[in-house]
């Protein structure tokens, strides 16, 4: 599809292209002609066995030509204009034929530079489609099995019956999670131009993310201290908080039982940055980049079998810290722990 829309891009640009250059070689060729018709007078015979053509203001070489030792009589004269018309015609052409050459190869690479934004674009919406498929292909097919089994057996009774549903409803919930992440990221992607921006103290924000992971992390016996000092940014209050219970709950997923977790907010007069530090698996090197990417997991053995997720809250914390015009970044070694930091305007 990309590489048809290439050539139909790069022969819009020669047509365009070889419009101009053919209009001008038609003026030139014209101005020429008319020139040769009107003041001009063909002296032969000179040296270096040229035509040249004079006109009032001195010679110009025009034409390798044969050499004519005398006069020309006039209808030799109409002939060799004639024949440098077809000349100039002829080199016209070709520098035409040049033009063409040239534009093509220039047109062509200029359109896969246009359009390789566009292929990746699509490419990545392909992708995204994929995923989400695949995410929800998983709970629907277990629950599809489930319920196919307890059909086929003909002495279930009414507490299997009731698990099968128990079952049913926690993937029922999984995929209703994964609904509602997705419509957030797209909502944010989207731009979220109804998002009522106003001052927002960070040290709220802080603490409403820490109180919605208290419970998760008290099951796991992590504590969470808080390191907060008064920053004022201009921003979604909402939007916020979940940025920062993103990284407050991967912190607490991705941590041992028994560990702390460590959040902080510090600002000066034009920045603010909120930090979360664990002292969690960490991640490795190679997956950094990785990171912000959507439904981008790392490694399956050590974080997918553990930790439930689809990989779209570090694209969400993303999305909403360039909404606000600040930036997110992490450093993290394994086995040591991870810190991210977010980096917004103060007020
Ligand atoms: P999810 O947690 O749902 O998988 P995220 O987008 O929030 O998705 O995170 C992407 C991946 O980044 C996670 O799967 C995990 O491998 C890694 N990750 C994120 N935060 C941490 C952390 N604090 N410590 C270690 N790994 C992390």
């Amino acid at each position: 599809m990309f590489h048809s829309a290439r050539i139909k891009l790069t022969l819009w640009y020669l047509a365009i292209i070889m419009m101009v250059s053919g209009f001008f070689s038609v003026i030139v060729y014209r101005g020429f002609t008319k020139e040769l018709g009107r003041g001009f007078r063909i002296q032969a015979g000179v040296p270096g066995g040229r035509i040249f053509i004079q006109n009032r203001g001195g010679f110009s070489r025009i034409l390798p030509f044969v050499i004519y030792p005398e006069e020309i009589p006039p209808d030799e004269v109409a002939e060799i204009i004639n024949l440098a018309k077809r000349r100039f015609a002829l080199q016209l052409f070709i520098i035409n034929g040049v033009i063409l050459v040239l534009a093509g190869s220039a047109g062509y690479f200029l359109a896969g530079k246009t359009l390789q934004p566009i292929e990746e674009m699509v490419e990545e919406q392909k992708r995204f489609v994929a995923d989400a498929s695949h995410e929800l292909r998983t709970p629907l097919t277990s629950m599809k099995t489930e319920a196919e089994v307890a059909l086929r057996d003909k002495k279930l009774n009414l507490k299997e019956a009731k698990e099968l549903l128990k079952s049913n409803l926690t993937e029922v919930d999984k995929m209703k999670n994964f609904s509602d992440y997705l419509l957030t990221l797209s909502r944010y992607e989207g731009g979220a131009h109804d998002l009522a921006m106003e001052d927002v103290d960070l040290v709220e924000v802080a603490r409403q993310a820490i109180k919605r992971n208290a419970s998760l992390a008290r099951e796991k016996k992590i504590k969470i201290e808080s390191r907060l000092n008064e920053v004022v940014v201009k921003g979604n209050p909402q939007s916020l908080v979940e940025l920062i219970s993103i990284l407050v709950n991967n912190a607490v997923k991705y941590s041992p039982e028994g560990r702390q977790i460590r959040v902080s907010v510090r600002g000066n007069k034009k920045q603010a940055s909120i930090e979360v530090a664990d002292e969690g698996i960490g991640i490795d090197k190679k997956d950094i980049p990785h990171l912000f990417d959507r439904f981008f997991r790392a490694d399956t053995s050590r974080s997918k079998a553990r930790a439930d997720g689809y990989g779209l809250g570090l694209s969400i914390a993303k999305s909403i810290a360039e909404l606000h015009k600040g930036s997110i970044g992490v450093s993290s070694k394994v086995g040591k722990g991870s810190t991210f930091t977010v980096k917004l305007p103060a007020f």
